[in-house]
């Protein structure tokens, strides 16, 4: 992701990058704006399903060139929220029958603004799918607030004289946080390429200067193309997103710890996903059908095989974590979360808002700093927070 390794993403994914891949075409007549069918557009409407406008936006790098225009797709639509921005090519989708009851109860809350909405409704249009994409984002916005404690009103359009908060009042950013949904990789390359200067394959993630915010350009196809399991793997970078913007993102958070909470992000909210690997700064191509973790950790604690804090927090970067670490990182998280919510929640905002005695945040030493702070919180050694988590586990189902 972000500033830190453009050469790295770039090595990891030549093999699919094509030379010569044609351009986009230049700038198409500019079409009639069109109408959203179920909110039309209405700022009413709109405000009623915690929207605030269909654009279209600019997206992405300052100054590049009107997305819409730009990347050749039959249609993009736009949708913001109150701190989202999504531009997607989706076309319909056809409901698979063993979805029909969940897409209903996502609809159900829907349609208390969109009473039009058919009942037994068999293909969701591209408008639904983006306003249940964005319903169900701004929840995840919201639990993620509830993992650190924090709700909107701690973050300050700047960065003041009170507490250290980022620089920016979406967790810490400057700007809201920005999506694209490809419906090939042909778009995802162009837009990856001309806003991060990298292509990838896979979902990409980025920081942004000026203003300050974080994009996932993420083209959903291959099992992706089944929002069953693409919204897994949406909520997976956006859970990145988060935590990286959170105290604003000026230094790598560990990790373990940012892979383990993308994971938990990704399993608590969905079943039946597919289980996202981040393996360089994107989102892997290297998804599987989800197993019971639960079931998977406890045998790994009894092999002996689960990945002691004392190495997690050495991982230097996605590619460093093995299958065993992923699971485990995730069963740690998971541990501190829901047993050690609160504490869990200041050590996440120590680790992310930490500054060096000129004020200035610095990510110096972070393992060593991860071993003072559970000391301080919990009175842990490295040893015994691992004895309490192993102890956790094993009463769980
Ligand atoms: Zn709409
Ligand atoms: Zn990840």
């Amino acid at each position: 992701m972000m500033n830190r390794a453009s050469a790295l993403l770039l090595i990891t994914t030549m093999a699919v990058a094509a030379a010569g891949t044609p351009r986009a075409e230049p700038a198409q007549e500019k079409k009639k704006e069109e109408i959203c069918p179920w909110c039309k557009n209405d700022p009413k409407i709109l405000e009623a399903c915690g929207c605030v406008s269909h654009g279209p936006f600019h997206i992405g790098k300052k100054d590049t060139i009107d997305l819409a225009k730009r990347l050749p797709a039959p249609r993009w639509i736009f949708l913001e929220s109150k701190h989202l921005r999504y531009a997607t090519s989706l076309g319909p989708l056809n409901i698979p029958l063993g979805e029909r009851a969940r897409v209903e109860a996502e609809l159900e809350r829907l349609r208390k603004v969109f009473p039009n909405i058919p009942k037994k409704i068999q293909q969701l249009d591209p408008w639904l799918r983006i306003h249940l994409t964005v319903m169900k984002s701004e929840d995840l916005y919201e639990k993620f607030e509830r993992l650190l404690n924090v709700t909107d009103a701690d973050f300050p359009e700047s960065r003041g004289t009170g507490a250290f908060m980022g620089d920016g009042k979406y967790l810490g950013e400057k700007e809201k946080f920005e999506v694209v949904l490809h419906t090939d990789r042909t778009t995802h390359f162009l837009f990856t390429e001309e806003n991060m200067g990298a292509r990838t394959t896979d979902a990409l993630r980025w920081h942004f200067k000026e203003p300050h915010h974080l994009t996932a350009s993420i083209a959903a196809v291959d099992d992706l193309v089944n929002d069953k399991f693409l919204f897994p793997h949406i909520a997976h970078n956006l859970a990145h997103l988060f935590f990286c913007a959170y105290k604003h993102y000026s230094y790598d958070p560990p990790y373990w710890l940012d892979e383990g909470i993308a994971h938990l992000m990704e399993i608590e909210s969905f079943k039946d996903l597919n289980i996202t690997y981040c393996s360089d700064e994107g989102a892997g191509p290297d998804r599987e059908r989800s197993k019971d973790w639960m079931a998977v950790v406890k045998t790994l604690i009894e092999k002996r095989r689960a990945t002691p804090f004392a190495e997690l927090i050495h991982k230097k970067n996605f590619a460093d974590l093995s299958r065993e670490d992923h699971v485990t990182a995730w069963a740690k998280v998971k541990f501190l979360s829901e047993a050690h919510a609160a504490k869990f929640a200041q050590f996440l905002g120590s680790l992310k808002g930490r500054l060096d005695d000129k004020g200035y945040p610095t990510g110096k030493d972070m393992p060593g700093y991860q071993r003072e702070l559970i000391k301080e919180l919990w009175n842990w050694t490295a040893d015994s927070f691992d004895q309490e988590w192993e102890a956790w586990i094993k009463k769980q189902k």
